[in-house]
């Protein structure tokens, strides 16, 4: 049994042409699941009887369990949803002036180990599918009773390390007949795997990539992100140029500020060097404590004397909201849940 949410709509003509039936079936299913909604193969009213016996006896139609939900103080809410194999794994919706942002995991687990990472620790699982992906954004959609305008990889995982279901499903999400949703709209996060960003550069999609820099110096970043001593900050950074150059996307760096670690203006400096002249933008994020962590939060004058001092050297520089933080629904504060 195979997960329909899992074919892209060329996948499932292919499909269809392997069961003989004709490739147009792939159409009409397609709406049914992303247009309708529909939860199961005998709401697809076109199809004949014995087609759907068929489709029935070769694939399925998840639909994510709810196994817990949170709202916190600011309304960000958190899913906990149950998946096919006694995992589980978290989602968050968050709603800005402008709409409805998910933040959506690509993987169970990590294997990055960033040690300011709640993801951290907890051994990798596997990879999600791209129907699992976007279930994720359907599950919230159909829970809340809304339409969703923003998805952001920064859940659980590292998604270049999941790089074939994660550019599937961005392609998905994106699709008009699909989710629908502009592939400005869409963010991919990662901690570097610079092969990857070469990668990505070429599949022509217009998604915005957002990458943890986090530090200045190798040292200083070796020792908060290991996948630093395998791709450093000057092969990152290249690739990062490379993406502008193909794209002609911003890029947008995330820096999570950690008290006396990387917040103080001698940081601030070496990033203005690393960044000059790249189309790019900083995204301050006051580092959320997490158990056992090492690192706490920059005061809230060192994060504003750093994002002004690169404001006024030319990096635009911007402090990321702090949303949820009440409900562990904060940057870095997603872990991997097993069900009991
Ligand atoms: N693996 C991807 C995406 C997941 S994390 C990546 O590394 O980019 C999304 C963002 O939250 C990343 O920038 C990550 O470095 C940051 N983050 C992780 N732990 C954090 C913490 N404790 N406080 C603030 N940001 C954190």
């Amino acid at each position: 049994m195979k997960n329909i949410k899992d074919y892209s709509l060329e996948e499932l003509k292919e499909e269809m042409k392997k069961i003989n039936e004709k490739p147009f079936r792939a159409v009409q299913i397609s709406e049914w699941l992303y247009q309708n909604r529909v939860s199961n193969f005998d709401d697809m009213t076109n199809l004949s009887i014995a087609f759907r016996e068929k489709l029935k006896e070769l694939y399925y139609i998840k639909e994510f369990k709810i196994q817990k939900k949170q709202v916190a103080s600011d309304g960000t809410k958190k899913y906990l949803f149950d998946l096919l194999d006694g995992n589980a794994i978290e989602t968050v919706l968050m709603e800005y002036h402008h709409g409805y942002s998910i933040c959506v995991s690509s993987q169970i687990g990590c294997k990055m180990g960033c040690k300011f990472c709640a993801s951290t620790g907890i051994p990798f699982v596997r990879n999600l599918t791209s129907g699992e992906i976007l279930e994720q954004i359907m599950a919230v959609e159909r829970d809340e009773n809304i339409r969703i305008s923003n998805v952001v990889f920064m859940g659980i995982g590292e998604p270049l390390d999941n790089y074939d279901n994660v550019v599937k499903a961005i392609k998905m999400i994106n699709d008009p007949k699909v989710l629908n949703i502009g592939a400005r709209h869409i963010s991919i996060s990662t901690s570097g795997l610079v092969p990857k960003i070469y990668k990505l550069a070429e599949e022509n999609i217009q998604c915005t990539l957002s990458i943890s820099l986090h530090a200045t110096t190798d040292e200083q970043r070796s020792s908060m992100m290991p996948v630093n001593n395998t791709y450093n900050i000057e092969e990152l950074l290249q690739a990062c140029r490379d993406y502008v150059e193909k794209t002609h996307r911003r890029i947008s760096f995330e820096y999570a500020l950690a008290k006396e670690n990387n917040d103080n203006l001698d940081d601030a400096k070496r990033l203005v060097k690393l960044l000059k002249g790249m189309l790019c933008h900083v995204n301050l994020i006051p580092i959320n404590k997490i158990e056992n962590g090492e690192y706490t939060k920059s005061t809230n004058e060192n994060i504003m004397k750093f994002r002004d001092y690169l404001n006024e050297h030319g990096i635009v520089a911007t402090i990321r909201r702090e949303l949820g933080s009440d409900i562990d629904a904060a940057c870095g504060q997603l872990r991997r849940k097993n069900l009991n």
